[in-house]
């Protein structure tokens, strides 16, 4: 097929604008249509790239050609004999993974949010030609992208190819003057790229990088499917996201999570950016080669509906932190804080009694992406039960077959399956093969985990390897779990029934629990608290302001609501027993040593 041809200039960086040209050597006689993506693969939400399109006109050997637009994202061209050049200007103003942002110090984008696809001729190749800014201001900008080389130097503006347009929008593309260290996994390229301010540790992020990637291509096994990968990273105060794709990764996080310099331990923050990139990477196998057959080929004007968003993330999620332990990174005790915050945070959510698992991911496109103030209460997490369901299925087959299999044989076999022959998953597909890998009847196992409400079996499950779950009442809001209590008094904290924020020197509150004693008392979302029992807070927050305060007690609350002070009678509750503390116990250790202990070979 005739290559289509692209070409991306940021032409006026200070207005946050990219010129795009698409060239279509064969159009449609009948009138070409191009289409601007609704979504990004990846993440599940409507998000009409189109609207970021501000002027768009058509020409034809030096003639301009009507534009006729058909629907939202939609455009026809009239028929024209030769070829067709559509171009336009985008707005590129976010900064998030899933976007494309541009100013006078970087630009970045997916493909998604400013290529148009040429309908009916998505298969053919294209070329790009990324164009450097004019002015002095950008004479050392350079380029980070995955997207295969064709004349371009490396890391530099010129011309780059894909073999589709499916794969024109999966590699994104960091221009600016960012650092750079690269390593070697497994004998394949690997790319760290680094933009914003930052005094990271390159040298650290390398090895341990490599240590990662080498363990989870030894994983699924060698070779690895991809010839070059890159890790696109933006560091910023606050932040965090990621974004995978299928040679490399944008990864959002806060520059306080990279290494810094002179430090050797792995804290906390840097075990947060590892667990990230550990999950973005895990991607490149289980969704981007391995992936349901609903996104086989993905639509890219509509929603795209399939209940296995649990297995694609859940078990991602699942594989992220263990593969930190499993290539020696962190610690036993690191991974079971970690499993115990995951339990404490599912536990937390009452939704988790209205929506299944599978309806979860269904509706990703209208719940879990669109998170409203009641979606504690009325939905759960694909991503955290998704995590405790492939726990109960590794620790199950683990269980039942001795320790002979696991989840691992089950990821194996779908790479097999699907990853290498590219076959979609259909929609009972993983239960299908995981019952197949590991030889046992599952079916009541998936029909309870995924499309019921009902509790996992966590902690018997864990029971069997070695590990004691036991739960306890917070000792603060700031108590995320994993940890024993630090105090032994075990009077039970007295709670509100609410999430909230500061707000100046106030508290908002954010979420009303289902069922606690902010419902009860009539507080709602939104509401600004301002006094209890006639005092303010203030900074001090309300956990001071109730830390004396016994379950049952009554206080009065008063809150603006709009404009409106308004007075609240609450009766405390007693904070539940939802927070989860993990820990070796003496029995099960063969089993714990086959799941938890030093890989063999
Ligand atoms: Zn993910």
């Amino acid at each position: 097929m005739i290559p289509i041809h692209y070409t991306i200039i940021p032409v006026r960086p200070e207005a946050h604008l990219y010129r795009v040209s698409c060239t279509v050597d064969g159009p449609d006689p009948s009138g070409q249509k191009f289409a601007m993506p609704a979504w990004v693969p990846g993440s599940y939400m409507i998000r009409d790239f189109a609207r970021h399109v501000v002027s768009i006109r058509a020409a034809s050997r030096n003639r301009a050609v009507a534009l006729e637009k058909l629907d939202k994202h939609t455009w026809r061209a009239q028929p024209v004999e030769g070829s067709l050049t559509v171009s336009f200007e985008v707005y590129a103003w976010d900064l998030s993974v899933r976007g494309a942002h541009l100013d006078t110090r970087h630009g970045f984008f997916n493909g998604a949010c400013v290529f148009l696809r040429v309908l009916g001729q998505e298969s053919a190749p294209c070329e790009l030609e990324i164009l450097r800014p004019m002015g002095a201001r950008y004479r050392n900008w350079r380029v980070a992208t995955a997207m295969p080389r064709k004349g371009a130097r490396p890391y530099g503006f010129g011309t780059y190819v894909t073999g589709d347009y499916d794969e024109l929008i999966d590699h994104p593309v960091e221009m600016g003057e960012f650092s750079l260290a690269r390593f070697r996994a497994c004998g394949v390229p690997h790319d760290i790229v680094i933009t914003g301010r930052h005094r990271a540790d390159l040298a650290r992020l390398q090895r341990d990088l490599k240590r990662l990637c080498e363990l989870h291509i030894r994983f699924i096994g060698e070779p690895a499917p991809m010839k070059r990968y890159v890790f696109l990273v933006t560091a910023v105060g606050e932040g965090y996201g990621g974004l995978e794709h299928r040679a490399s990764t944008a990864l959002l996080c806060s520059r306080d999570d990279l290494p810094r310099e002179g430090e050797t331990e792995v804290t906390e923050r840097y075990r947060t950016f590892l667990g990230l990139a550990s999950h973005e990477y895990f991607h490149t196998w289980n969704v981007k080669r391995i992936k349901p057959a609903a996104f086989a080929p993905y639509e890219l004007d509509r929603e795209n509906y399939t209940t296995l968003l649990w297995a694609f993330e859940g078990i991602t999620s699942y594989y992220d932190d263990l593969a930190l332990l499993r290539c020696g990174l962190i610690e036993k005790k690191d991974y079971l804080e970690l499993l115990g915050r995951s339990i404490t945070t599912h536990l937390r959510t009452p939704g988790r009694t209205i929506q299944s698992l599978a309806e979860s991911s269904f509706d990703a496109w209208i719940k879990y992406y669109r998170q409203d103030e009641n979606s504690p209460n009325a939905s759960v997490s694909y991503y955290v039960k998704g995590s405790l369901v492939a726990l109960c299925l590794d620790l199950l087959v683990r269980d039942k077959t001795r320790g002979r299999k696991s989840l691992d044989d089950i990821m194996r076999a779908l790479w097999r399956r699907h990853g290498l022959t590219g076959a979609g998953v259909e929609e009972d597909g993983i239960e299908r093969l995981a019952a197949e890998a590991a030889g046992l009847e599952l079916k009541r196992y998936f029909d309870e985990w995924l499309r019921s409400t009902r509790e996992l079996p966590l902690k018997a499950l864990l029971a069997t390897h070695g590990v004691a779950m036991e739960l306890r009442p917070p000792e603060s809001s700031q108590d995320k779990g994993g940890r024993p209590a630090r105090s032994k008094s075990a009077a039970g904290l007295a709670m509100l029934g609410i999430r909230a924020r500061a707000h100046d020197d106030d508290t908002a509150v954010t979420h009303v629990l289902e069922g606690g004693a902010a419902q009860g008392a009539g507080i709602a979302a939104g509401d600004v608290i301002v006094a209890v029992d006639g005092l303010r807070p203030g900074r001090a927050g309300l956990d001071a302001a109730l830390a004396k305060r016994r379950p049952g007690e009554r206080v009065v609350i008063h809150a603006f609501r709009r404009d409106e002070l308004i007075t609240f009678d609450a009766q405390l509750g007693r904070a539940e027993t939802d927070t989860c503390v993990l820990s070796e116990s003496t029995g099960g250790k063969r089993l714990r040593e086959r799941w938890l202990g030093p890989r063999r070979g």
